[in-house]
């Protein structure tokens, strides 16, 4: 029903855009009795929502977004509203274009100077690009990206992206003008729109309760929670696929501003420039760029009296999964504006502000200040920051149009150069001589929607390089091309700077360090040190993604039931996603299934995805969320599972479960860094080298070598039996003895892995648990070990 209204609202406003009728309608209005304020038939968010966004304890639902969006960009000829697509939960992914009319008159032209600035090659040849590039940058506007509400809970962002829209349709202030004239501005007002309803549902449902203000108990994003701004390079889930193919591909921003929220205790805002490490392959102008943008709107909000903000801290730019624009063209300016509970008010004491990485929000420095003292916090507070900056930010973009414009003419310049003897001229994708090749094109396909050119070597055309000769299949990608920087951040390893803060202690990424696509999907990619010669065939024309797979279905699906704990659990929703994708059968398990079901009965493997022991087994405490929500599996749930082991079934663990199995069980395991301090042993998101035995039916199709994903994960020592190990464990896959277990990203205190185990199993009665100690499944991109956790589930 909610689709359906939703779709006739956007068919009425579809049809306002199309006839003049409904445009001179809307202004006739305006000026009727002679000249009235532009404003005068806009409507205010307030007309549709019954409430100003940034109110307290007030939430828009999706529809009532929607709603407000049509109305605007029906009485108002500087916005355009468009469905670009349909949601995970079936809702519309929607996107707003604002600018001065004459200039959305002409999109297509503005497109056409983006695409032509951000790939050079197509100006002519290298003599004349400088001189068609000046003319174009002259006529050409700068095209901002303004993306809000990707995480849920940060409820501030979707609010305030009507109030943008309001203030850019009714205000005819003359730096609003300025930035009509100058910029053309991409709002989307929420990235997870099934999140905005899935969050408001849970809110108005404990408002006035106690639990007014807490987070509900699933993820926002039905698969992929708080990870869905992970993703922009997997490119696995639908509004990810919507946002980079049908915005960031065809519009190319030379600014993109992404509007999140982070903890109440810290800074009350956060603005780039990022604090390192930065990704080696970002160029040198992103750089300035973030730098000199986020340094401008600190400056004018401490100008103005905001207190509290912190510049050149606690967020790095190393990982790409969260910064699509900086291997294309475009700085990414990430706010984060401190929160209050969801859109209940708080009061936070000066004695509570807590530091962060690079700051102390008590103490003013380089990177901080002035000091904010503490008091009361509200939604408004939380929009009137995001508003803020964003206007500044807009300016900004306005007054340096022509700046921006070169500078990404520059970075597109710089891609495209010959490559020098010496350098580095693209890589190789070696198909296998036997084998499938899919993994081979799924890698090609993330490349491919990354605008990456791939070439495939043929017959007639030459793949001698370097001395060597690829065979047929093998697919070229040349480095001097737009985005080549995009896949050479893919291909090669990381190797992430030990970096430690003054009492030597390890500075923790803040996402990932590794990022390797050859060795999480265990393909065969090499490097080209010499030229080699291609046809210029544009993009091949991938994109079909990384959706669907060609796994086999199994011929008599197994019966699995996949743990959910009422704490979302980011690895269980990836879980669920890789089992769905891979067409595996399953149902998901509460904490009261566990007591109410004869597990033995109706599952052959029960998986616990990477969670914490002590929130597996304890759930919320009483009185943190209603009744239902709290307990965790208990010990009437640990009593349930063992049985279900004991009569035959498989329980697998992935990672931080394992050690949930080892402690409830009293498995003869042990996790050897369990206390071991992270200053001597601290893996963040790396890829590991493992050593596998392939004569264990778990190892069936692996090779004798494979890659782990480590990350908060045990390391598994066998418990001797006197001096032997006990009869019912089994190892499948150690780190290795003699080899350097680190392959991309970062490890400290690597000796303490060598010889431990990394893939156990356990015999119980007539079955078994199953301990991984790293996510064989991680985050929808680690098919390398796919292999190893179909083969556990799906039983002897
Ligand atoms: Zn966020």
């Amino acid at each position: 029903m909610q689709t359906k209204m939703v779709s006739l609202i956007l068919a009425v406003a579809f049809l306002f855009q199309l006839s003049p009728l409904g445009r001179i309608g809307a202004h006739s209005v305006a000026t009727i009795g002679g000249p009235a304020p532009h404003s005068a038939a806009i409507p205010a968010p307030e007309e549709v929502l019954g409430f100003v966004p940034g109110d307290d304890r007030k939430l828009a639902s999706w529809n009532q977004v929607v709603e407000y969006f049509t109305a605007l960009a029906k009485a108002s000829d500087r916005v355009n509203f468009e469905t670009l697509g349909r949601t995970t939960m079936d809702r519309p992914f929607v996107l707003a274009t604002i600018s001065a009319p004459e200039n959305l008159a002409r999109l297509n032209d503005y497109k056409n100077i983006q695409d032509q600035l951000a790939d050079p090659r197509k100006l002519g040849p290298p003599g004349v690009r400088d001189r068609k590039a000046a003319e174009l940058i002259k006529r050409g506007k700068t095209i901002v990206l303004i993306t809000c509400g990707i995480h849920s809970t940060e409820v501030g962002s979707y609010l305030s992206s009507m109030l943008i829209a309001h203030r850019l349709a009714s205000s005819d202030a003359p730096e609003i003008q300025r930035v009509l004239r100058n910029t053309i501005i991409l709002l989307v007002p929420s990235l997870n729109p099934d999140g905005v309803d899935i969050v408001k549902n849970w809110y108005d449902k404990t408002l006035g309760t106690p639990y007014e203000g807490t987070e509900p108990p699933e993820l926002y994003h039905k698969y992929t929670g708080h990870d869905n701004n992970r993703d922009w390079y997997a490119f696995t889930q639908v509004e990810t696929q919507i946002t980079v193919d049908k915005i960031h591909n065809v519009w190319h921003p030379q600014i993109v501003h992404d509007i999140h929220q982070q903890g109440e205790f810290g800074s009350r805002l956060f603005l780039p420039p990022y604090m390192q490490p930065v990704e080696p392959n970002v160029p040198k102008q992103i750089v300035a760029g973030y730098t000199e943008l986020g340094n401008f709107i600190a400056h004018e909000m401490r100008a103005q009296g905001f207190k509290g903000i912190t510049t050149n801290s606690t967020y790095d730019a190393w990982s790409p999964a969260r910064a699509y624009s900086h291997y294309h063209g475009g700085v990414r300016i990430l706010s984060e504006t401190a929160s209050c509970k969801i859109a209940t008010p708080i009061t936070v004491m000066f004695d509570q502000l807590r530091k962060g990485e690079g700051y102390d929000p008590r103490r003013e420095s380089a990177s901080f200040g002035p000091v904010w003292r503490g008091g009361e916090w509200h939604l408004r507070d939380i929009t009137r920051h995001m508003t803020t900056a964003a206007f500044l930010l807009l300016r900004h973009a306005a007054e340096n149009r022509e700046e921006w414009l070169s500078r990404f003419y520059e970075i597109g310049k710089e891609a495209v150069r010959p490559r020098r003897s010496g350098e580095l001229w693209g890589y190789a994708v070696i198909q296998p001589e036997k084998g499938s090749s899919y993994f081979e094109s799924l890698l090609e396909g993330m490349l491919g929607r990354g605008l990456v050119d791939i070439v495939h070597a043929r017959g007639d055309l030459p793949f001698v390089a370097s001395g060597v000769s690829y065979p047929q299949g093998t697919a070229l990608i040349p480095l001097n091309q737009p985005y080549g920087a995009f896949a050479k951040a893919l291909l090669e390893t990381q190797h992430y700077p030990n970096l430690r803060d003054a009492s030597g202690h390890p500075i923790a990424p803040y996402d990932v360090t590794a990022h390797t696509l050859p060795l999480l999907m265990n393909v065969n990619v090499k490097p080209v040190l010499s030229p080699f010669k291609y046809p210029r065939s544009g993009n091949e024309g991938f994109g079909g993604g990384t959706g669907g797979t060609s796994y086999s279905k199994d011929s008599t699906p197994p019966r699995y039931g996949l743990y959910k704990s009422y704490v979302p659990a980011i690895d269980e929703g990836w879980t669920r996603w890789v089992l769905e994708q891979s067409h595996r059968r399953f149902v998901s398990l509460a904490d009261n299934e566990f007591r109410t079901r004869d597990l033995g009965a109706k599952f052959n493997a029960i998986i616990i995805p990477d969670q914490l022991p002590r929130t597996i087994l304890n759930g919320f405490k009483a009185g943190a969320m209603p009744p239902e929500y709290t307990g965790g599996l208990g010990q009437e749930g640990v009593k349930a599972l063992r049985e279900f082991v004991e009569q035959g079934g498989t329980l697998v663990c992935l990672n931080r479960a394992s050690n949930f199995a080892i402690e409830e069980f009293k498995l003869p395991i042990r996790d050897v860094v369990a206390d071991v301090p992270e200053r001597d042993f601290f893996v963040p998101g790396s890829i590991l080298r493992i050593e596998l035995d392939t004569s264990d039916p778990l190892a069936r199709g692996m090779p004798m070598e494979t890659i782990a994903w480590v990350e908060d994960s045990p390391v598994f020592e066998v418990i001797k039996t006197g001096h032997v190990d006990p009869p019912n464990v089994r190892v499948i896959a150690r780190y290795p003895l003699d080899k350097n277990p680190l392959l991309s990203g970062w490890l400290l205190g690597g000796n303490r892995l060598k010889g431990k185990a990394a893939l156990v199993e356990v015999t119980i009665g007539k079955g078994r648990v199953i301990l991984f100690g790293f996510r064989p499944q991680y985050r929808g991109q680690s098919m390398a070990t796919y292999p190893l956790f179909f083969n556990a589930i799906s039983g002897k």
